[in-house]
């Protein structure tokens, strides 16, 4: 049962990746389209055979040296190390943004939220989430203030989305985003990268693998893609948008557990 399951799994991420995900918007799919494959990404297997592990994942050791603050685009962590940057954009819906902060609460997983900060979620769940994003367990990344194609709007208009989103990020939980964001949907392009760098938004945060729920999915498809993605190295892109992921965060704590994974957010890794 468990490999037909994984054969399914297999073929609906073929199918994701190759069609650009669901209705919704294309940070379903594996890779951005807008990038390819990382020229220095992390490997797409676990570095050797990680062995299963009782450690609590919040007891692994974080990095003790921090790489450099990159320059451009990151798909991917530097290689070396049991490491997943696990984020979780947007934040459509206050119910799963909350367990997704009680599940931070209960477990010490580290995560980056890429907030949307017209969605009231963010709002409502400030007074839970700030005193972990306070102590960096969590960290607070750009999505823009309400998810625009940067790729489609003026350079004015990236600037005032960023703006105002970093604003009430400032504001809501008394920390910098900078100089982390991700572009909606994954797109963006040298221009866009410059307008966003020329306001302090010098790194776009894109992904090597996602749970493919910005959209409506089953709980089990989201335990398929973590299985798929959650290995050393990677960013993974999952979704506050819809409830299924709430259903199997025990599934997927398992998961970050028996590869030996800590989890990290990006300041953990990099320096600034
Ligand atoms: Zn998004």
């Amino acid at each position: 049962m468990r490999s037909s399951a994984l054969l399914a799994a297999g073929v609906l991420a073929a199918t994701v990746f190759l069609t650009g995900g669901c209705a919704v918007h294309s940070e379903t799919m594996g890779t951005p389209s807008s990038s390819g494959l990382p020229s220095a990404g992390p490997s797409d297997q676990p570095s050797g055979s990680p062995s299963p592990s009782d450690t609590p994942i919040a007891q692994l050791p974080l990095p003790t040296t921090k790489a450099p603050l990159p320059t451009g685009a990151i798909t991917g962590l530097p290689k070396g190390g049991n490491y997943l940057a696990w984020t979780v954009d947007d934040g459509a819906d206050p119910e799963t943004v909350e367990k997704y902060v009680d599940f931070a609460q209960r477990t010490g997983t580290r995560l980056t939220f890429f907030v949307n900060g017209h969605y009231p979620s963010w709002t409502q769940v400030a007074d839970k989430l700030r005193p972990m994003v306070q102590s960096g367990q969590i960290q607070i990344g750009n999505h823009t203030w309400d998810h625009p194609a940067l790729t489609k709007i003026s350079d004015q208009q990236i600037r005032d989305e960023l703006t105002k989103n970093d604003e009430f990020i400032e504001k809501t939980f008394g920390v910098s985003a900078k100089p982390y964001y991700r572009p909606p949907f994954g797109y963006h392009n040298a221009h866009t990268d410059a307008v966003a760098a020329s306001i302090g938004y010098t790194v776009p945060v894109l992904w090597y693998g996602s749970l493919s729920d910005s959209g409506l999915i089953t709980p089990d498809q989201v335990v398929s893609f973590a299985d798929q993605w959650f290995l050393p190295g990677h960013i993974v892109i999952g979704h506050a948008n819809h409830t299924p992921v709430t259903e199997v965060f025990d599934q997927l704590e398992k998961i970050v557990q028996e590869r030996g994974l800590r989890t990290v957010t990006l300041r953990d890794i990099y320096q600034g």
